[in-house]
């Protein structure tokens, strides 16, 4: 029988240096729906099997901040402008009342940095060499020091949340149109809904615009089930991810891991919070409004004041 939820989301906390891998790992492993294999050594093998095979977005959901003194060695930052997810800005340091260099990025725009520039200051400060390029270069920055894991003291643009959100394959088809963010999410592809680890049943979201109990909730509720029954026909006659995930309609249920930095956050939920938005985007946004303005009251008070209910 489908099984019908609603929509949810968290956030996937992450503060300390020592908890990357272990926060990539649970990232990545939503794309295959195979966290229950999680344990404490499973983060590097999963890592290194992700690097090697490209797929490096997954390394794109821990954001690191440094600083560094505004003099004209470490100026050279500003020539990598170019370089995908990394965020660069000049900004007063009230700790030491002096301007700062604040670099920025996810650790697919270190490493980019290092392949495009030679430059590895940023990997080696981290220390986690399952991330170098190269080993044993020379460093170019001078006093240059982490600042932050996801969150710092500094603006909106050096802040990030990675969210975890359980929507509707519609949603998150609008929600992955924003480009300044990156995602990992559960492949229709490689999960056969099919087999025992999903319970050989589909999983809808609870529709937002249907209301329960009425008769279009129930032609809505005769269709899924029409369409699990073919799911399961196809799939006894050998169907595989990729014929199966044909059939699947947009409230199929899908896992969805969101990174962006707060000023990213802050124009999705102009956009998406607003009442021209569809109405299971709008469900899951306001959900992660609450959330973002419970940690940042000061970061996201405009849109909590004119979007929560
Ligand atoms: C109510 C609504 C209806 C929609 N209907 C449709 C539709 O019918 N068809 C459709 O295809 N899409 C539709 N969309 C999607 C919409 O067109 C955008 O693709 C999506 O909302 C992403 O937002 P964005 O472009 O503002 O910025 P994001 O992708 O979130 O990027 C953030 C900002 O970065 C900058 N930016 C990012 N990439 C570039 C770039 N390549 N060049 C210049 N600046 C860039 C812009 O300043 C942008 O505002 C709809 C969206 C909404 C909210």
């Amino acid at each position: 029988m489908v099984k019908i939820v609603s929509i949810d989301t968290e956030i996937y906390e992450l503060d300390n240096i020592d908890d990357i891998l272990t926060h990539i790992e649970r990232c990545g492993r939503t794309c295959y729906k195979s966290e229950n294999l999680i344990t404490n050594e499973t983060a590097v093998p999963f890592i290194s099997g992700i690097l090697k095979s490209g797929h490096e977005s997954v390394i794109e959901h821990a954001n690191i901040i440094f600083s560094m003194p505004n003099n004209e060695n470490n100026q050279k930052i500003f020539e990598m402008k170019d370089i995908r997810g990394l965020n660069i800005s000049v900004e007063q340091d009230e700790n030491i009342n002096e301007k700062v260099i604040v670099v920025s990025g996810n650790l697919r725009a270190l490493r980019d940095i290092a392949r495009t520039y030679n430059i590895h200051d940023f990997l080696y400060a981290i220390n986690k060499s399952i991330f170098y390029i190269k080993e044993d270069e020379n460093t170019v920055f001078e006093g240059l020091k982490i600042e932050g894991i996801q969150k710092s003291r500094f603006s909106q643009i050096h802040n990030y949340i990675t969210t975890h959100s359980i929507l509707d394959v519609g949603a998150y088809k609008d929600i992955t149109r924003h480009r300044l963010a990156s995602f990992s999410i559960e492949s229709t592809r490689y999960c056969n809904y099919s087999k025992g680890k999903f319970g050989s049943e589909l999983t809808m979201i609870e529709p937002s615009n249907i209301e329960k109990g009425t008769p279009m909730y129930d032609e809505w509720l005769k269709g899924v089930t029409s369409i699990e029954e073919t799911y399961m026909r196809m799939a006894e006659l050998g169907a595989k991810g990729d014929q199966l995930r044909m059939l699947l309609p947009h409230s199929t249920k899908a896992d969805m891991i969101m990174t962006a930095n707060v000023a990213e956050w802050k124009h999705i939920c102009n956009l998406r919070c607003h009442m021209s938005a569809h109405p299971s985007v709008r469900a899951v946004m306001y959900k992660m409004l609450d959330k973002f303005y419970a940690i940042w009251p000061n970061f996201f008070d405009e849109q909590y004041k004119k979007f929560a209910n």
